[in-house]
């Protein structure tokens, strides 16, 4: 379906200002963009611009290799990530980033976020990955692009679906999540968040806990995005 590419302006911008009201980012770190395959158009938070500056005119539109096309600002530097995981990920429409703390948490002490309860399982199937670091090569490199790659080496490498787990944290980087829209992306990340600061708790409660059962994992994905679904009204994005 062609979207219309004000209206993606405005879901960029929006989504992009609910990032600090979410309490996920401090300063500018952090980013939201939207695809659309058949306009050919990415829509992304200029780079270093404000969060309270921010307009659906000031974002910044490029082709689907990350060329601009339309604004007079620089597009957000982590543009190439997000371009590498649209041209890998079909169903993926939006794309957050973030160096919110409790992810961030996980990401530098280099380890998947386990599941351990139904808040977890209602949005993610399965341990939130930790990515491995990049190397000097990749660092010095295309460093924002191969981050992408990073993520893609991941997802390939243990055979999930990007889908049933929109995120993954980057060992000594934090949180990326996705999902169909840019909204879905932003609640993605924000359920990631709260899912990393649960399980720190959970740990220090219990440093022995074991990861919970895999039928409630069952239980509490599958009765929203499984084929039978019946959490919720038809037709809710989340
Ligand atoms: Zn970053």
């Amino acid at each position: 379906m062609v979207k219309n590419l004000q209206e993606m302006r405005k879901r960029v911008c929006a989504a992009n200002k609910s990032l600090p009201k979410h309490g996920l980012v401090k300063f500018t770190w952090g980013n939201v963009s939207e695809v659309c395959r058949e306009l050919g158009r990415i829509v992304i938070k200029p780079s270093g611009v404000d969060y309270d500056l921010l307009t659906p005119e000031n974002m910044v539109v490029t082709d689907l290799d990350g060329h601009v096309v339309e604004g007079d600002l620089n597009p957000s530097s982590d543009l190439p990530t997000h371009v590498r995981l649209y041209k890998a990920w079909e169903e993926v429409g939006g794309i957050v980033h973030t160096h919110s703390t409790e992810a961030v948490g996980w990401a530098q002490a280099g380890r998947d976020i386990p599941f351990y309860g139904t808040t977890h399982a209602d949005y993610f199937y399965g341990p939130v990955p930790c990515a491995r670091s990049l190397t000097k090569e990749e660092v010095d490199g295309a460093y924002e692009q191969e981050t992408g790659s990073v993520i893609l080496e991941e997802f390939s490498k243990r055979g999930l679906d990007p889908m049933a787990v929109p995120g993954i944290v980057v060992r000594n980087h934090g949180p990326f999540t996705w999902g169909k829209t840019p909204e879905q992306a932003v609640y993605h990340s924000v359920v990631l968040e709260e899912v990393a600061k649960m399980n720190r708790l959970t740990e220090q409660i219990n440093p022995r806990v074991e990861p919970a059962p895999k039928y409630i994992m069952d239980k509490h994905y599958l009765r929203k995005h499984g084929p039978n679904a019946y959490y919720g009204q038809k037709g809710d994005v989340h």
